[in-house]
């Protein structure tokens, strides 16, 4: 596996890899979430690569850049374990961000709602940066996790519009054995704050049980969210939805797919997930 800590050594190591390409962009402090989409990449048949960079534009000034988990040398073993080829993971934001930087990447639309109304400057960090990861790494095919499902959708909308000749490929949300979602953030839980979490899958457990018993009522759904999550006294609400999957908009009544999602605090930790209607349905 080789490492290249600047864009210029990347360009280098990147021409020789075979087609086609899959790219995996993570901001590190790998888990089997991760993992599993260097994999399906690797069983696609591609060069795998990864890049591992804790993006600051998609963080608010309030957000926890500082504190952002990190272990690169376990990351790198990882991803070697995999049988990841080539792994982009700059040593300063210099390489993505110099001094004077300007130009942004804004989808607009979807990226009002949910997570982007809860962090109103976060999909123009993502947008920005993962177009610029396109621009370098050439992929042929892109690999996201349903997990950050909006995310997933934004980065359709910017493939499509900016004409960036990439397949976008989803992976399912890997779960821990009682059900939370596997995320880098889960390092932040205390013991009390980690037994409490799993209540998010089944809040979401919930809704698709009231679905499949003939529910399609948008309030109904979203209050038998709401009402198991404040069973739990560590738990804080962001927002929970169920939304039409195409335009994100909060569903009256359901009809076609739809996305339910939602962010919850634990303390200051601030933790997403979602699950698309009718159960096993794809998000893209
Ligand atoms: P991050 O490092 O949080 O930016 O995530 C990098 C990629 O891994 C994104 O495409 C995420 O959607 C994906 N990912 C994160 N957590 C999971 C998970 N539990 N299951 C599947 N994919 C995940």
């Amino acid at each position: 596996m080789n490492i290249a800590k600047t864009l210029r050594e990347f360009r280098s190591l990147r021409e020789q890899l075979p087609s086609p390409v899959g790219f995996v962009p993570t901001m590190g402090y790998l888990h089997d979430g991760h993992l599993s989409l260097a994999r399906m990449a690797r069983e696609d048949g591609a060069s795998v690569v990864a890049s591992i960079f804790v993006n600051p534009t998609q963080f608010a000034p309030t957000e926890d850049l500082d504190a952002y988990p990190r272990d690169l040398k376990r990351d790198l073993e990882l991803l070697e374990a995999e049988g990841t080829d080539l792994v982009l993971t700059p040593e300063t934001n210099d390489e993505f961000y110099p001094a004077g930087y300007d130009t942004w990447v804004d989808v607009a639309g979807i990226t009002r709602v949910l997570e982007g109304a809860s962090r109103p400057t976060h999909f123009r960090g993502v947008a920005t940066v993962v177009a610029k990861l396109f621009n370098v790494v050439q992929p042929d095919r892109a690999y996201f996790g349903q997990k950050d499902a909006q995310q997933a959708l934004v980065i359709r909308q910017l493939i499509r519009d900016l004409n960036f000749p990439i397949e976008l490929v989803l992976g399912p949300t890997i779960r821990e054995d009682d059900g939370l979602a596997m995320s880098s953030r889960n390092a932040y839980l205390s013991a009390e704050q980690r037994t409490a979490a799993p209540v998010l899958r089944r809040s979401l457990d919930r809704v698709e049980a009231l679905y499949e018993g003939g529910e399609r009522r948008g309030n109904v759904l979203r209050d038998a969210m709401q009402e198991l999550i404040d069973t739990e006294p560590l738990a804080t609400i962001d927002y929970v939805s169920v939304a039409n999957l195409e335009t994100l908009e909060e569903a009256d009544v359901l009809e076609g797919k739809a996305l339910v999602s939602l962010a919850v605090r634990f303390g200051k930790t601030r933790l997403i997930d979602n699950t698309i209607l009718p159960r096993g349905a794809s998000l893209i």
